[in-house]
């Protein structure tokens, strides 16, 4: 018996030391994917093939989610939500559950999306969304590979610390993740066929698009474009996916 437990320990030990050596070559692959910018102007130098469209979904979870999931399912499609952390409660806890389960994925977009707090300096941007992670794996267990930056990353508020909190996250295994098609669903109150239009008038552009749309409770416009949306994508001959099965992270370059 004495002899075991020196064996047992060591054992262990190799386990643990294999689970953690995988992880990090696992994060190291997509840290090196993400930091392949190629993205000029909205416009990919190379683009795949392969027609896939990521349909991503920002500032959910709210009392829309479950209607976007049911024709998510319906459709056979799969998605990406960035999430806002303190929208993470007891009553949207299933339907993230759910949201998972469906085979969409999460990524984090803020804790609490307001501008003035998050974006005040790059400390203040890095804790919200070490809040807004800590949040989504208490709640879901899983751990978030990207996160959206509010207004994107070119957005104004960050110029001055971006590539500071850019690099700082990515010591995290955090990558950000921008868009090239929007719906432009936040931009006022625009109807479902103005935000269809919006999504046509660059769909057919790339043969990897990312697609901005937003799950708050005011887009009820936006639940009633997306099964137009998905069809106008399906009729083009794309498939859909999650943004970490993209070929590469699509990130808009910055100065
Ligand atoms: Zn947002």
């Amino acid at each position: 018996m004495k002899r075991k437990i020196p064996v047992l320990i060591f054992s262990i030990l190799i386990i643990f030391m294999c689970s953690l050596w995988e992880y990090n070559v696992g994060y190291k692959n997509y840290t090196d994917r993400a930091m392949d910018v190629d993205a000029e102007n909205g416009t990919e130098i190379e683009q795949p093939e392969k027609k896939t469209a990521y349909i991503t979904f920002d500032d959910g979870p709210s009392v829309l989610t479950e209607k976007i999931l049911d024709i998510l399912e319906k459709n056979g499609v799969r998605a990406t939500f960035f999430l806002i952390g303190n929208q993470i409660n007891d009553n949207t806890r299933p339907i993230v559950a759910r949201l998972i389960k469906d085979g969409n994925q999460i990524g984090a977009h803020t804790y609490s999306h307001e501008a003035q707090k998050i974006y005040a300096d790059a400390d203040s941007y890095y804790n919200d969304i070490m809040q807004a992670e800590k949040t989504i794996i208490q709640n879901t267990g899983i751990v978030p590979l990207v996160y959206r930056f509010p207004w994107g990353s070119s957005n104004g508020y960050i110029k001055p610390y971006r590539k500071e909190i850019i690099r700082r996250l990515a010591l995290r295994g955090l990558s950000y993740c921008d868009w090239n098609v929007s719906g432009e669903d936040s931009v006022g109150h625009p109807v479902a066929s103005q935000i269809i239009a919006n999504v046509k008038a660059n769909y057919s552009k790339y043969n990897e698009p990312v697609i901005l749309l937003h799950d708050s409770a005011g887009n009820k416009a936006t639940v009633e474009a997306l099964p137009e949306i998905i069809s106008m994508y399906k009729e083009a001959g794309y498939d859909f996916g999650t943004i970490s099965q993209r070929s590469k992270i699509y990130q808009w370059k910055l100065d």
